[in-house]
């Protein structure tokens, strides 16, 4: 089943580069003549980052304002709504983590103006994808909201972000391996609209992590670089199929049913990364050399590293698959019973 007209909305411009905050103002009016900016961020990024930028750097005619997202509770981020909203401002931007871009880029769908990524550091895949999750909506998958019109990615900030961060952004890289078999199965078995180029392209981002892997295990600013690419055409991918198909399948299931059970215990891409390796054994694929690049990487392949019970790993795979029913997984229409459930994760030494 192919949609028919296929919309494909990308970001305008992406850049990578060293000290590029110090750059923004150059950058936003290049993309259009915009002329009052607000600047969504969190408070730790306000204090460290934005402060600085703001009174050394921002010059010409562009006018800004600040707002501080407390967290991504629903309630906060349409605070923040309200406040962009009386500004009048033209365009926004996202200076921070997960939050604070998720934050930017609900305001921007709301208030329909376009906003800027600018991303502090390279831990997941929502820095550049068109899709937001917010807390406290009932639901803990993501919406579509809209892309960024542009990505500035200053590898000198994201390079001083904390180790863990970056391999979790790998972390959540790799789990497009499964995403993309989940996806296929999808296809073959429902008749799900499946993109080949999208899908390739997210698996490319993948690979591109995976045989990278010792350099992550370090973290430099060429690994933020690595991961951020990545992370750059995993949301375009989304971009591309217009669904977090080929980013998205079992080992985030997995991922949300333990946010669920756990309330956000690890990482998003931590999770992703140990529900990856669980979901291609049920694949048939090599579990072993996934486990093993993840364990270079210094990313968590146990429960007791993840720092969650093992009762929590064997519910949160028998509840994975009623996270999300239209998305059809190797979890099936019924799930895992609760004996599956513990013999997957005790084969795979996710539990002892
Ligand atoms: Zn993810």
């Amino acid at each position: 089943m192919n949609k028919d007209p296929h919309i494909i909305e990308l970001p305008k411009k992406v850049v990578i580069g060293s000290s590029l905050l110090e750059k923004l103002p150059e950058i936003i009016t290049s993309l259009g003549s915009f002329r009052k900016v607000h600047i969504v961020t969190g408070p730790h990024v306000k204090e460290a980052i934005v402060s600085k930028m703001l009174s050394s750097y921002w010059s010409g005619d562009l006018d800004y304002e600040v707002s501080v997202v407390r967290s991504s509770q629903i309630d906060d981020v349409k605070e923040v709504v309200e406040e962009v909203g009386a500004t009048h401002a033209d365009i926004v931007v996202g200076v921070g983590g997960g939050k604070s871009i998720d934050a930017a880029k609900y305001v921007s769908y709301e208030l329909k103006i376009p906003f800027i990524s600018a991303p502090t550091a390279a831990s997941h895949d929502g820095i550049a994808s068109p899709f937001v999750s917010l807390r406290g909506t009932g639901r803990v998958t993501s919406v579509k909201a809209q892309p960024p019109i542009a990505i500035v990615a200053d590898l000198t900030v994201i390079s001083k972000a904390p180790l863990r961060l970056l391999r979790a952004g790998a972390g959540d890289l790799v789990g497009k391996f499964t995403a993309v078999l989940d996806w296929r199965l999808a296809h073959r078995l429902k008749g799900e609209y499946y993109g080949a180029y999208a899908a390739s392209l997210s698996l490319l981002s993948a690979k591109h992590v995976m045989s990278a892997s010792n350099l992550i295990a370090g973290g430099s600013p060429e690994a933020s670089r690595v991961v951020m690419e990545g992370l750059v055409s995993a949301s375009v991918a989304m971009c591309i199929a217009g669904s977090t198909r080929p980013a998205s399948g079992s080992e985030h299931l997995f991922s949300h049913a333990l946010d669920m059970i756990a309330n956000y215990p690890a990482l998003h891409g931590e999770e992703v990364a140990l529900g990856s390796i669980m979901m291609s054994y049920l694949h048939g694929k090599d579990w072993r050399k996934l486990r093993r690049r993840l364990q270079v990487m210094g990313l968590p392949t146990t429960a007791k590293e993840l720092g969650v019970s093992d009762d929590a790993i064997v519910e949160a795979l028998t509840i994975a698959h009623k996270i999300r029913p239209e998305r059809y997984t190797i979890l099936g229409e019924s799930g895992l019973t609760r004996e599956a459930a513990e013999r997957l994760a005790r084969h795979t030494g996710v539990i002892p």
